[in-house]
């Protein structure tokens, strides 16, 4: 069973508590209509979908209800951290040093 702590609830629940909102840090344009249809697309359908350290948002949908974002490697699912939304992407060096 995969285990997701909650950066609110501060409790590592089941996944089934959580549902996935996709990926983390898209900033929505300041101006949407001076872009062009193709940035516009890439704003709206565009991820980055790698394969390793991906950053997410998800939802405490059983829980608190609240949003928070999460670090999870791809390659073997492993949830590196979780952090309130809002708060800035953390480092590279950071997540490296959480993974050992
Ligand atoms: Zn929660």
């Amino acid at each position: 069973m995969l285990l997701i702590k909650c950066p609110y609830c501060q409790q590592e629940r089941a996944e089934v508590e959580f549902s996935y909102a996709g990926e983390a840090h898209i900033e929505r344009p300041s101006d949407p209509a001076a872009l062009s249809d193709a940035e516009w697309e890439a704003y709206l359908f565009l991820r980055s979908n790698p394969r390793g350290t991906h950053f997410e948002r998800w939802y405490h949908i059983h829980g608190c209800g609240r949003y928070f974002n999460a670090v999870r490697d791809t390659v073997t699912d492993n949830f590196v951290r979780t952090y309130p939304a809002g708060m800035p992407r953390p480092s590279v060096h950071d997540i490296d040093d959480a993974k050992t």
